[in-house]
């Protein structure tokens, strides 16, 4: 059988938020066993320099790797994010905006009653469904308060960061050259296989020829060893997500700092909003088969109130879709070179972490056999498959027509089995939730997440009948919320002060 024994030397090549975190893990797990741990990065190509919102589960990474919030993220100009708005993606009204809500533990005692509302709206009863109402973290974000409540709050709140995604790539590099990875600029042009078809060597611009027992390829959408030199075959998702290019472009920021990335819908894509402490990140992400870069700047700049400002702008192409595997021979590719998902929900570093902490773990379980990697990659392709339904739906269930774009992504029918079920059930009225946990897509998002994308887009009967019941438990709902609002500071306040890390957080994300 392959074992783990026999990996002396890993090399990763690529610096960007994929390599440094990868070797973060790998240098906490494996170092201290013996293995050597390498990062090459090339002096000729930047990092990509977008991806500046996470999910929750990026707590749990600075947890695991013992790193207190007050440490990194003054280092990053990073920030709280409750969540994600979503404007303009709905043209019915009363869902022109949407929040789609970081779960907390007091949603526990307001998401049984959105769940019933949900669920007797879908089945034509007019009561209030709309999600803004049932969690605070949309309150929070609305009154740039942060998501960290005072001591005596007894309800955990799940909550994500904003960052500069430069600085975060430079505060991991130094971490992990103080945790023992070796780090070297060097340029690599190509990979030599041996004579089985594994990576024996990598050969740098400079000549030099580094040989390692494995490599980790973190090239970002070059997918250099992974995609180049293994030839793994890659899944497209370009028939069912139509984005394909970007542009990023930075605005000031003022005093007050909003707590939620905000996502407009646009003619032919939507744009990004992210709140840093020194300055908003905006992009736009829209598909080149419908508009031109020149067409999709235009647009963004007259949003941004940039038409006639100095501000360059960054073009970016993107490839959506993914590798079948991701852990090839003696090869793991972790981030834009296993694969992407357009960063609507802003999945990119939680793939990363998910691809790089579950291959450390079966590494440490010592078992590298073909079936070992067979599991593996199921396991990711699955939440690849999961994720990737979620986002589309956004554009799915959109009931704009404005634009060709939009008419086209309604008229969409590339729709996975498992979300064309999902549909059935949500249109005749059955529970939601418990399809979405019998598919186990609960892994990837959250039910309460699945309902308020359905409920926020406004997915429900015309002409509803009156509910004729005595209430509809808003008034507990607000009440409660009220009452729980007094816990929280400002965003800001919090970030020139942030609180050591409270143990144990983060014991159940997904429920
Ligand atoms: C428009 C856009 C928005 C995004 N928004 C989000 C978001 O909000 N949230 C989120 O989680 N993710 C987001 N992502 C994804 C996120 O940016 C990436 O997952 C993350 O930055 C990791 O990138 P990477 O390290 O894989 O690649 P890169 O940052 O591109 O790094 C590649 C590295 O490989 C090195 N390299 C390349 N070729 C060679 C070579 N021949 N020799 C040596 N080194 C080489 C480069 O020098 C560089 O260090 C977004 C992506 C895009 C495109």
């Amino acid at each position: 059988m392959e074992t783990s024994a026999t990996i002396k030397k890993i090399v990763i090549v690529g610096g960007g938020t994929a390599g440094w975190m990868t070797a973060m893990y790998m240098a906490d797990a494996l170092i201290k066993k013996g293995v050597e741990v390498w990062l090459l990065e090339s002096p000729m190509v930047d990092i990509i320099g977008v991806g500046e919102g996470s999910t929750p589960p990026l707590q749990k990474f600075f947890e695991a790797m013992n790193i207190e919030e007050a440490e990194w993220m003054p280092e990053c100009n990073a920030t709280y994010k409750s969540g994600i708005t979503f404007d303009n993606w709905s043209t019915k009204p009363g869902c022109e905006s949407f929040f789609h809500t970081f779960v907390s533990m007091l949603d526990n005692f307001t998401m049984p009653q959105f769940v019933k509302n949900v669920q007797a709206r879908v089945n034509g009863v007019d009561v209030y469904a709309h999600p803004d109402r049932f969690f605070i973290a949309h309150q929070l974000a609305n009154r740039s308060l942060a998501p960290k409540p005072n001591h005596n709050f007894p309800f955990e709140v799940w909550y994500g960061y904003h960052f500069d995604a430069t600085l975060l790539g430079k505060f991991l590099h130094k971490k992990a050259v103080q945790r023992g990875v070796r780090y070297k600029s060097c340029h690599v042009t190509h990979a030599n296989l041996d004579e089985h078809g594994a990576i024996a060597s990598i050969a740098t611009k400079d000549g030099e020829t580094i040989a390692a027992d494995f490599f980790v390829d973190c090239t970002g959408f070059a997918g250099m060893l992974i995609q180049k030199t293994l030839e793994t075959p890659y899944v497209s998702f370009k028939d069912n997500l139509f984005n394909d290019a970007a542009i990023a472009m930075p605005t000031a920021i003022g005093d007050a700092i909003p707590s939620h990335t905000v996502s407009v819908a646009m003619k032919h894509g939507w744009a990004w909003k992210i709140p840093l402490t020194n300055r908003y990140g905006n992009g736009y992400v829209y598909s080149t088969a419908f508009c031109t870069p020149e067409q999709a700047e235009q647009e963004l700049r007259e949003r941004l109130g940039l038409l006639d400002a100095d501000v360059p702008a960054r073009h970016l192409k993107m490839k959506v879709g993914r590798v079948t595997r991701h852990w090839n021979r003696n090869c793991l590719a972790v981030g834009l070179s296993q694969g992407f998902i357009e960063p609507l929900e802003a999945t990119g570093l939680l793939f990363i972490q998910r691809t790089a902490s579950v291959f450390v773990e079966y590494f440490e379980a010592g078992d590298m056999s073909e079936a070992a990697r067979e599991k593996y990659n199921r396991q990711i392709n699955d939440a690849f498959e999961g994720t990737r339904d979620f986002i589309v739906t956004h554009y799915k269930t959109s009931s704009r027509t404005d634009t060709e774009y939009w008419r086209a992504n309604a008229a969409n029918q590339n729709l996975s089995d498992s979300l064309k079920q999902l549909y059935e059930v949500w249109t005749s009225g059955k529970n939601l939730g418990a399809e979405v946990k019998r598919q186990g897509l609960d892994q990837y998002f959250a039910i309460v997440s699945w309902y308020s994308i359905m409920a926020g887009m406004g997915i429900f009967p015309d002409n509803p009948r009156p509910s004729g019941m005595p209430s509809d438990g808003m008034e507990q709902v607000d009440n409660l919320i009220a009452r729980s609002l007094v816990n929280f500071r400002d965003h800001r306040e919090v970030l020139t002060d942030i609180p050591l890390r409270e143990p144990n957080t983060l014991k159940s994300y997904f429920f």
